[in-house]
């Protein structure tokens, strides 16, 4: 046996039916994390029969390398076991891994996946580790991380400065920190996590300060189910996710306000919780101190990348932290916790990173070697060759030196690992995302992919679609070659090509990226489009719009008046944040879709259980002012959606009750028009994708509308909604038109 560039490959001789039963239970008894694409057969020589022998031979690194980097994987159950048991050898060891459990991609230099060629070549193993790693009956059997208390990695407790504080049990001290109140910097496996009492206001708020994070919602860390349970509503099928090999961050919703603090987060119903994952985290809960509830939130600066190393943890978060959880086994690569949410019945990432990223994704087409750049939030790339494709983990926003540098250095990583050299590059049309300038200085032939395109393209990637479907793309911004910004989009989406046959109506941006990040402007051009200039006029004013300094109204109005520095754009976001601010939700956003979540909320205290039964009604009675046919392309009337908001709400009814109306006729409108194009287009497949599908009401209400007139609905799952399953998308677009412009040529 010897583990290839190429794979596994095993010689094994015996009559027949042994050999049909070894060949069968490969599969069937395969170890918990094996993922088995193909089995390949061949019948051997005689030569090589002579002398067989169980063997296990030294890795060869020569062959092509298609075998993946197996994902971080979270501690399993006998690891568990044996952490708490005063008589085993790695009893309260930090490390201990085994086959089925532990670090991988992130210790991961280069592949073959062997130990010298990962973070842990430094710690050569004692005997006893030896002799598990090359015993063929141990559950240590070439466990790569393999390690004990008396060769492995340690831990060390620091000052906020760095210096070492000397202490036997580090952990028992960061426990009475956290139950002090304080703030930690804890050095973990894809990177740093700043830690604080979930339970106290107190902590949270110091960390909030410290972090520059008013309000984005913090996740937390819970010690188990139960407690989990204790704290949100939980289904059966969220405690499996919860527990299963990968440990994401579910998001949840609240039920038990009073144990947590308020401030976890401000204004949504939602909570990220996750359960430990590495044995450290296990060992923080078993101090009996330790808070039940920890805040487990990304160990970085804003807007930066995690930190990994521990230079750069004592660097950039000596003034957030009050104390360090230190080791040293280095993080070679960078991983975030991934984060998703159960909805319209499948759990669903919305970043995917730890414990997913780097499978392959099995892909219904081959695709020459083709690198897709990502677009410039919540970025990914991705490696595409044959019929496998490699979406990177997380990166983040692209907007500074220090996330730019993250990806480029992964793309360098993963192009190395996997031995990619792309034929071709595919970016977004947005010439100016730092990701587009990479792909142009790559010297290799570029093609471009519309944003809103490649998020169906995306979904259908994941679905193995391959005909032309109708998508309905709700998304945030996109570049597009009409001059407007689009992103509440329907089009008839091909694997290479795409047609646009609707779109919400245009809404005026006034001021460029201010408008996105102050919803109170988006509130403020809406009114202007239906009543002009009254919009004004405090009196026609919601309360929160009113308490906007007069000038600054006066300024926007005038922007529009003018078209200075105003651009028409179809985004769906934008149209949220219009009516999040005239419901005196809020003016700014801290955050990306901070006011579309707010809305969210708003309206599920409206729309209780039952509410889908609603939207049939609501079908039937939908206004036909919200169509209109405008050169050949269907619009949904956005400011008459705004009007309607801005009246309800000003004639007395609830804030959540119009929040709640919005939902559902938006949801009924684009339901009516994709139900118009599926018969002109004789198309039964619709795609759901873009960043409001994160949206629960949004989501699950367009399923349960469309499936309802009789079409077949799809929409990401493994592959984020978001900006982060844009890449694949473009592998696609871009492969596709790559090859048919090879054979047009050769022709
Ligand atoms: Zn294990
Ligand atoms: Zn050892
Ligand atoms: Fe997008």
């Amino acid at each position: 046996m010897t583990n290839t560039g190429a794979g596994v490959f095993v010689r094994a001789a015996a009559d027949a039916g042994p050999l049909a039963r070894f060949a069968s239970r490969l599969r069937e008894d395969a170890p918990p994390l094996a993922q088995i694409t193909s089995i390949d057969t061949r019948p051997l020589d005689a030569a090589e029969i002579e002398h067989l022998d169980f063997r296990i031979l030294a890795s060869d690194s020569a062959s092509s390398a298609t075998t993946a980097i197996p994902p971080d994987i979270a501690l399993c159950d006998d690891c568990l076991l044996e952490l708490l048991d005063t008589s085993d050898r790695r009893y309260h060891y930090p490390f201990i891994n085994c086959t089925n459990c532990g670090p991988r991609f992130t210790i991961v230099e280069t592949i073959p996946y062997d130990r010298p060629k990962t973070s842990m070549k430094v710690f050569p193993m004692c005997a006893d580790c030896q002799e598990e790693y090359d015993n063929p009956a141990n559950r240590r059997f070439h466990a790569q991380p393999n390690a004990c208390p008396y060769c492995g990695p340690q831990i060390s407790w620091h000052e906020a400065d760095g210096s070492p504080i000397a202490c036997d049990n580090p952990l028992a001290l960061a426990a009475d920190a956290l139950a002090d109140g304080k703030v930690l910097a804890i050095r973990g496996l894809g990177g740093f996590h700043l830690a604080a009492n979930a339970c106290s206001d107190r902590a949270v708020d110091r960390l909030r300060l410290r972090k520059n994070r008013p309000s984005k919602p913090l996740a937390i860390m819970v010690p188990d189910v139960e407690t989990a349970r204790r704290y949100c509503h939980l289904l059966d099928e969220e405690a499996t996710v919860l527990a299963s090999p990968q440990h994401p961050i579910v998001l949840l919703r609240r039920r038990n306000r009073q144990e947590l603090a308020d401030s976890l987060c401000p204004g949504v119903d939602d909570i990220g919780i996750m359960l430990p994952y590495t044995p450290l985290h296990h060992l923080l809960f078993e101090h009996q101190n330790c808070p039940r509830a920890l805040v487990m939130t990304s160990g970085n600066i804003s807007s930066h990348p995690i930190c990994t190393s521990n230079e750069a943890a004592l660097a950039q978060l000596g003034a957030i932290a009050d104390n360090f959880l230190l080791h040293n086994r280095d993080i070679l690569t960078r991983v975030d916790d991934s984060v998703g949410k159960r909805m319209a019945g499948d759990f669903r990432l919305f970043r995917r990173a730890r414990g997913y990223a780097p499978s392959p994704l099995q892909l219904p087409v081959l695709l020459p070697p083709v690198l897709g750049c990502g677009g410039g939030l919540k970025s990914t790339f991705c490696l595409g060759r044959d019929d496998s494709a490699v979406l990177s983990q997380h990166i983040g926003d692209l907007f500074n030196l220090q996330s730019y540098d993250f990806y480029t250095e992964s793309i360098a990583h993963l192009l190395q690992v996997y031995d990619v050299e792309p034929e071709l590059v595919v970016r977004d049309l947005h010439p100016d995302y730092m990701s587009s300038r990479f792909a142009e200085e790559l010297g290799l032939p570029v093609y471009t992919a519309q944003h809103h395109h490649a998020h169906a393209v995306a979904v259908m990637a994941e679905h193995k679609l391959l005909d032309p479907v109708l998508a309905v793309v709700l998304d945030g911004t996109g570049y597009a070659a009409d001059g407007t910004i689009w992103g509440g989009e329907i089009l008839l989406s091909g694997l290479d090509h795409f047609r646009r046959l609707g779109h919400l109506s245009h809404l005026l941006l006034a001021g460029g990226d201010k408008a996105s990040a102050e919803p109170w402007r988006m509130g403020l051009s809406a009114l202007y489009q239906i009543m002009g200039r009254d919009c004004l006029q405090p009196k026609y004013l919601p309360d929160l719009l009113s308490s906007v300094n007069s000038s600054q109204r006066e300024i926007v109005v005038e922007m529009m008046e003018n078209r200075f520095n105003t651009i028409p754009t179809s985004s769906c976001g934008r149209l949220f944040d219009a009516v999040a601010s005239l419901l005196d939700l809020r003016l700014r956003s801290d955050f990306e879709g901070h006011a579309a979540m707010e809305l969210e909320a708003l309206a599920s205290r409206e729309l209780s259980a039952g509410w889908l039964g609603r939207l049939d009604d609501s079908m039937k009675r939908l206004p036909s002012s919200f169509f209109a046919l405008n050169h050949g392309i269907w619009e949904i009337n956005s400011p008459e959606f705004v009007k309607m908001v801005f009246d309800r709400y000003a004639s007395g009814c609830s804030a959540s009750q119009v929040a709640g109306h919005f939902h559902i006729e938006l949801i009924c409108a684009i339901t009516t028009l994709v139900k118009k194009f599926s018969t002109e287009h004789t198309i039964d497949k619709v795609v759901l994708s873009g960043g409001c599908m994160q949206n629960r009401l949004l989501m699950e209400g367009l399923f349960h509308s469309l499936a309802k007139e009789g079409l077949q609905v799809y929409t990401g799952a493994k592959v984020p909604v978001n900006d982060g399953g844009v890449s694949l998308g473009q592998i696609f677009i871009g492969g596709f038109q790559h090859v048919s412009r090879n054979s047009h040529e050769s022709n």
